[in-house]
C-alpha cells in the first residue's frame, strides 16, 4: 500500500494517516516528525531546517529529498509500501517520487479560516507525536497522551502568526501538486470540515478498505 496525505495544516491528514496506520502494516513516515525529531537530537540536518520551521517556511527541498528516498529504501518500506504525510510539498519533490506506484493521493480541503481556527485547540505529544484537539479529540486525563503519558503541547509553529506564512507556503507551493496527480488520476477528495470519525469513513473507503 503505497498512500500520500496532501492538504493545507490542521486539516487532519496527521490523524487519519495515524489512524489508518493502525489498521495496516505499511509503515507511517511524517516528515514534520522526521524534522522535529533531527532537532531534538540537535543532528546537523535539525540545525538546517529549524530555522525554517520556526517561521513556517518550507525547508529547502534537497534536505527533504534526500531524507525521503533514504528513508524509502529501508526494508519495511520495500515489504509493505508506505503511509506518506507531509512530503511531497512542492513540485520538485513530488518529482523526486516520479518513479514511485502510489495507490491513492488523499487529499483533505478545509478552508483557510476554519484551518487558523483549527489550529489554537491543537496539543501534540511530545514524546510520540499523536495528535489531540481541545475542542473535538480529547485526551481522557487533560495535558496527557492516551498512548504514552508523554505531555502534550502545543507546537511552537502552531501559533497564528506562523499558521498565516504556513498557509501562504501551501498555497503557492503545495497546492499545484493537486493538477499534479489530478492528471495522473491519483486524487480522492475528502471533505475534512467533519468529525474524525467521519473523515476517517472517507478515508477507510478511498484507500479499499471499507465500502459505503
Ligand atoms: P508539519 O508537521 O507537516 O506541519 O510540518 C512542520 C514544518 O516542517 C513545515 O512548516 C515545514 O517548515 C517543515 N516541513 C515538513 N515537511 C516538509 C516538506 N516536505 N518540505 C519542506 N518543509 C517541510
Amino acid at each position: 500500500m503505497k498512500i500520500l496525505f496532501l492538504g493545507p495544516p490542521a486539516a487532519g491528514k496527521g490523524t487519519q494517516a495515524q489512524l489508518l496506520h493502525k489498521q495496516v502494516k505499511a509503515p507511517l513516515i511524517v516528515m514534520g516528525d522526521i524534522l522535529r525529531e533531527a532537532i531534538s537530537q540537535k543532528l546537523e540536518v535539525g540545525i538546517q531546517a529549524e530555522a525554517y520551521m520556526k517561521k513556517g517556511l518550507l525547508v529547502p527541498d534537497e534536505v527533504v529529498i534526500k531524507i525521503v528516498l533514504n528513508r524509502l529504501e529501508e526494508e519495511d518500506c520495500k515489504k509493505y509500501g508506505f503511509l506518506l504525510d507531509g512530503f511531497p510539498r512542492t513540485l520538485e519533490q513530488a518529482k523526486a517520487l516520479e518513479s514511485v506506484d502510489f495507490d491513492k493521493v488523499l487529499y483533505y480541503h478545509i478552508n483557510d479560516e476554519v484551518a487558523i481556527a483549527r489550529i489554537a485547540g491543537r496539543r501534540t505529544c511530545e514524546k510520540c507525536s499523536a495528535i489531540y484537539h481541545l475542542q473535538n479529540k480529547l485526551p481522557k486525563q487533560a495535558g496527557i497522551c492516551d498512548l504514552c503519558q508523554g505531555k502534550l503541547i502545543q507546537r511552537n509553529d502552531d501559533s497564528e502568526h506562523v499558521m498565516k506564512t504556513r498557509l501562504i507556503a501551501y498555497h503557492e507551493k503545495t497546492k499545484p501538486l493537486l493538477d499534479y496527480y489530478q492528471e495522473k488520476g491519483l486524487i480522492v477528495k475528502i471533505n475534512a470540515m467533519s468529525s474524525v470519525e467521519e473523515i476517517f469513513k472517507e478515508t477507510l473507503f478511498a484507500v479499499g478498505l471499507a465500502r459505503k
